[in-house]
């Protein structure tokens, strides 16, 4: 059996990252800031607009020539005229000459022939005359055109997610349309004769298809595009229609259930049939331990049809443990980095987080596989501290996970921490 560490690796390392020509596609960010959100730019992008556009002024103040003033203090005020008020959004129309100033906002432009802006704290308006006491340096509060960004440079480099500062820059920029990477494609199913949907009444026998549910919401908390294909029964043929459906719809399939040593776990044999390679059978990790990974070339059988792109990855296939926890355990741990990878985000986003923190409860494992312990997270006078939550522990008891935001990890090998110890923590949530 795998260790974690060592399926982790073996996963990423099945995944080839979207391709920047073949796997993009335009995006409109005018007026379309919730569909930009997210995205992660497929090419660099540059700008034909400096930053600052052009010399403009940093502080509400009065626009002068730095030599008429160099000299002046309290003993020596100088007076100088003011000749325009430049507002917001105006052209100046005035050059300032020898013994004038002009009014001035800040961000409004610089007028010509002045250099310095004198911060209106340090001026004495009288008038249309300003008198100075205190000397600035040469091009005080003046910002230049192109200081921050030179037109022509690169602006953002590929591999960005467009959150609101990306967005932002976008849109001052002027780039009104980018090109971003696809969304991976992710099919869901469930199998189990026991699933029902959620507004069905129960029979006796029967739950609720929850890790639907779970597996969309963590699918989509990547920027993934989840594609839910329901409820399939505990029998082989429903099965290996839905499997070969799924596999030919999308970049990456993800069903629960089925995947342990039970009478009706079929998933395995009908993923060989189909001419997938698997790669993963089991992990050491609690819960979750039933993983199966399995990879299908891209090239279509003849006579069958891919309805999506293609991709120079393989169609990666996580069959996951049925158990509700289990599945959220093995997407958090497992599918969540590779779906972050195959999208076209650096390395560095990946993930899962991990985090040292204090244990304010004691912590407990069998010490046979890589435990992960739910509670919550918090930051105390700058330091992490968990607690572990109460109640049941069992991969089937999904409900005391509502409202927990960490996974305590406990090493193979390890029985206890203590309260009071230090543990890592793996972010399933804000802490
Ligand atoms: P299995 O891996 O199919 O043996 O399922 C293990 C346990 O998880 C069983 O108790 C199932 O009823 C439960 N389970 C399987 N699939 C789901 C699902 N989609 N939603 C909620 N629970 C499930
Ligand atoms: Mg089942």
């Amino acid at each position: 059996m795998l260790s974690v560490a060592q399926a982790e690796a073996l996963i990423l390392g099945l995944v080839q990252p979207f391709n920047p020509e073949q796997d993009s596609e335009a995006l409109n960010v005018s007026g379309n800031v919730s569909g930009a959100r997210g995205r992660i730019l497929a090419r660099p992008v540059t700008s034909t607009l400096n930053f600052p556009h052009w010399d403009n002024s940093a502080m509400d103040g009065y626009a002068v020539r730095f030599e008429d003033i160099q000299d002046c203090s309290p003993e020596h005020p100088v007076t100088l005229e003011i000749v325009e008020e430049i507002p917001a959004g105006y052209q100046p129309q005035r050059v300032i000459g020898k013994g004038q100033a002009a009014r001035i906002l800040t961000g409004s432009v610089m007028p010509s022939g002045a250099d310095t802006v004198v911060m209106q704290e340090n001026a004495q308006r009288v008038g249309n005359q300003v008198t100075l006491q205190i000397a600035p340096s040469p091009g005080a509060f003046v910002r230049r055109q192109g200081e921050f960004y030179t037109a022509g440079d690169p602006l953002l480099p590929a591999g960005l997610v467009l959150q609101a500062p990306e967005i932002a820059v976008l849109a001052a920029a002027q780039c009104a349309q980018v090109r971003v990477y696809r969304q991976p494609r992710v099919a869901i199913l469930s199998t189990g004769n026991e699933l029902v949907e959620i507004d069905q009444p129960l029979q006796p026998g029967q739950i609720v298809d929850s890790n639907q549910y779970a597996l969309a919401a963590l699918v989509a908390q990547t920027g993934a595009l989840p594609q839910g294909l329901g409820r399939v029964p505990d029998d082989p043929a429903s099965l290996k229609q839905a499997v070969a459906e799924a596999i030919a719809s999308a970049d990456v399939v993800l069903s629960s259930g089925g995947v342990s040593v039970g009478d009706y776990d079929y998933v395995e044999e009908i993923l060989a049939s189909l001419g997938g390679e698997i790669h993963i059978r089991a992990v050491a990790i609690k819960p979750g331990k039933p993983l199966t990974v399995a990879t299908f070339s891209r090239q279509p059988e003849t006579g069958t049809t891919l309805s999506i792109p293609p991709s120079s990855s393989p169609l990666l296939y996580f069959g996951l443990p049925g158990n509700p926890v289990s599945a959220l355990v093995t997407c958090w741990r497992f599918v969540q980095p590779a779906l972050r990878k195959l999208a076209g985000m650096p390395q560095s986003g990946w993930g899962p987080t991990f985090v040292t923190a204090k244990t304010r409860t004691r912590l407990s494992s069998d010490g046979k596989r890589e435990s992960y312990l739910w509670g919550c997270l918090s930051l105390v006078n700058g330091q992490f501290e968990f607690d572990l939550v109460r109640g049941s522990h069992s991969s089937g008891n999904l409900i005391n996970l509502a409202g927990t935001n960490g996974l305590a990890v406990l090493p193979i090998g390890k029985t206890q921490v203590q309260a009071g110890e230090l543990v890592t923590v793996m972010l399933v949530g804000s802490p």
